[in-house]
């Protein structure tokens, strides 16, 4: 952890916070922190800055706040990705909210299974956890929003156009004859597929709303490394 996340409910005041549980267990176990200490801390959708440990017992610690900095830029992007398998659904969610992803849209389709949307990893508990881990990597603080939509084509047709509207519409797709643009100057949306690909209707519905699809060249890559791929590429 390279910034401690602390929540509504850690703070006292604006520049006072008491923590307990997973926060307090690692000040104590890996870092090791003794009265006086000082450390990076962000406060969520607020500033980041350093905490000094004001006291410290076995069931909470005291840290006095001086948040002045604001927290990086957002990627001006939406991210709308088919769901990915339970296992990689938690690294790429780490990965795309340290990498600065702040709206996620995870889809199905075709190839998703129907029992990858019975994860207990989608969970209101399990995605704060993931959410949690990628802004304390990112030494970030902005919290992300995430939307889930079971249903591919009213998705599509209904929301996607209106989601995507004032931004480059990109969906990445292997095979086709578009190079994936690089360093944009502008805001995005961007489809990613499943393991199995978008099927050739799924992509056609996507087209029909205006998105260009684009390649990263001949290999195919797994989706939890086409994420950062596509996002150094674009950003
Ligand atoms: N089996 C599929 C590939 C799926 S890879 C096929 O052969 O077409 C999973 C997703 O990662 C794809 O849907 C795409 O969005 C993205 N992806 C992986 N490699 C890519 C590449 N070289 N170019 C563009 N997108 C890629």
């Amino acid at each position: 952890m390279n910034q401690l996340l602390l929540g509504p409910a850690d703070l006292l005041s604006p520049d006072r916070a008491r923590v307990t549980g997973r926060p307090l267990a690692h000040l104590r176990s890996i870092r090791h922190l003794a009265v006086g200490d000082c450390f990076a801390v962000g406060i969520i959708d607020g500033n980041q800055g350093q905490a000094t440990v004001v006291s410290l017992a076995d069931d909470h610690a005291e840290l006095a706040l001086d948040c002045q900095q604001p927290p990086p830029a957002p990627l001006p992007l939406t991210l709308i990705l088919a769901m990915p398998r339970p296992k990689m659904l938690r690294r790429v969610i780490q990965t795309l909210v340290a990498m600065g992803v702040k709206e996620l849209v995870l889809i199905n389709s075709t190839k998703v299974e129907k029992s990858y949307w019975q994860t207990p990893r989608l969970g209101a508990d399990s995605l704060a956890e993931q959410i949690t881990l990628g802004l304390e990597q990112a030494k970030d603080t902005v919290w992300p929003r995430i939307q889930l939509r079971q249903r591919f084509k009213p998705f599509v047709e209904d929301e996607l156009g209106t989601l995507a509207a004032d931004s480059l519409k990109l969906i990445a797709h292997p095979g086709t004859s578009t190079p994936c643009p690089r360093a944009l100057a502008q805001p995005a949306t961007l489809c990613i597929g499943p393991e199995g690909g978008f099927t050739d209707y799924e992509v056609a519905l996507i087209e029909a709303q205006g998105f260009t699809p684009v390649h990263l060249g001949p290999r195919i890559l797994r989706v939890e490394n086409a994420v950062p791929a596509l996002l150094a590429r674009l950003f």
